[in-house]
């Protein structure tokens, strides 16, 4: 019998779930950051002898983790992240709410010290399918980042470009999430994840200094 191609693929990818977002030239961005250019300056279709790709981004372009760095003066940069932040157990909660994160609809969740949590929203399903940025979009209420903060968690992560909303409480956020010791995953797409306990490993990139680094998101069933 002819080996089942799906079957064999997943084995080898030991049932990880890619939940980054696909980075691509002129992709949604944060408005005002630069634009992402993926450019292929050598190209063999065009009789070079390689193909080579230059890249120009925002450190905080697609899938991404954010440092303390980004909005505390004396934060710690995104090389000097403990590797736990980003790989380990986390849990995946779904968010019915259509505009904010509440401390009502996650309190009953039981929010634990070192928790990892992913935030899957109806920005998953809606907001990435559109090039461009799009202003309106699910975050975090200025009181759940009390509330997580307090409970002092290791990591969230949630579905669109900002843990902040755009017209209202981004700075405020950021300013309580990442005072807070909380590192950051935004832009993630958990459109095919059901809510549950994964095992997550989304390391940024090691970038010296930096407040941010784009990263490759993956979970698994535990
Ligand atoms: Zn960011």
């Amino acid at each position: 019998m002819a080996p089942n191609k799906s079957k064999k693929h997943q084995s080898q990818d030991s049932g990880w779930i890619d939940i980054s977002v696909p980075l691509k030239s002129g992709m949604a961005r944060w408005p005002g950051d630069p634009e992402i250019r993926i450019t292929r300056i050598n190209d063999m279709d065009r009789g070079d002898d390689d193909n080579l790709t230059h890249i120009s981004m925002c450190a905080h372009t697609g899938t991404h983790m954010d440092a303390p760095l980004h909005f505390r003066k004396s934060g710690k940069p995104i090389d000097k992240m403990p590797l736990s932040a980003a790989i380990g157990k986390a849990r995946v909660i779904e968010i019915r709410d259509k505009e904010f994160i509440t401390v009502d609809e996650i309190r009953p969740y039981r929010i634990r010290i070192g928790e990892r949590i992913l935030f899957k929203t109806k920005n998953s399903n809606k907001r990435w399918d559109n090039k461009a940025f799009m202003k309106k979009f699910v975050h975090l209420s200025t009181e759940a980042a009390l509330y997580l903060s307090e409970r002092k968690v290791q990591t969230i992560g949630i579905d669109y470009l900002s843990i902040g909303g755009y017209d209202g409480n981004v700075i405020e956020v950021h300013n309580i999430i990442l005072k807070a010791g909380i590192w950051v995953i935004e832009g993630l797409n958990l459109s095919r994840i059901v809510p549950g306990d994964y095992e997550l490993n989304c390391l940024p990139i090691k970038l010296s200094g930096a407040d941010g680094a784009p990263c490759r998101a993956l979970i698994r069933k535990v």
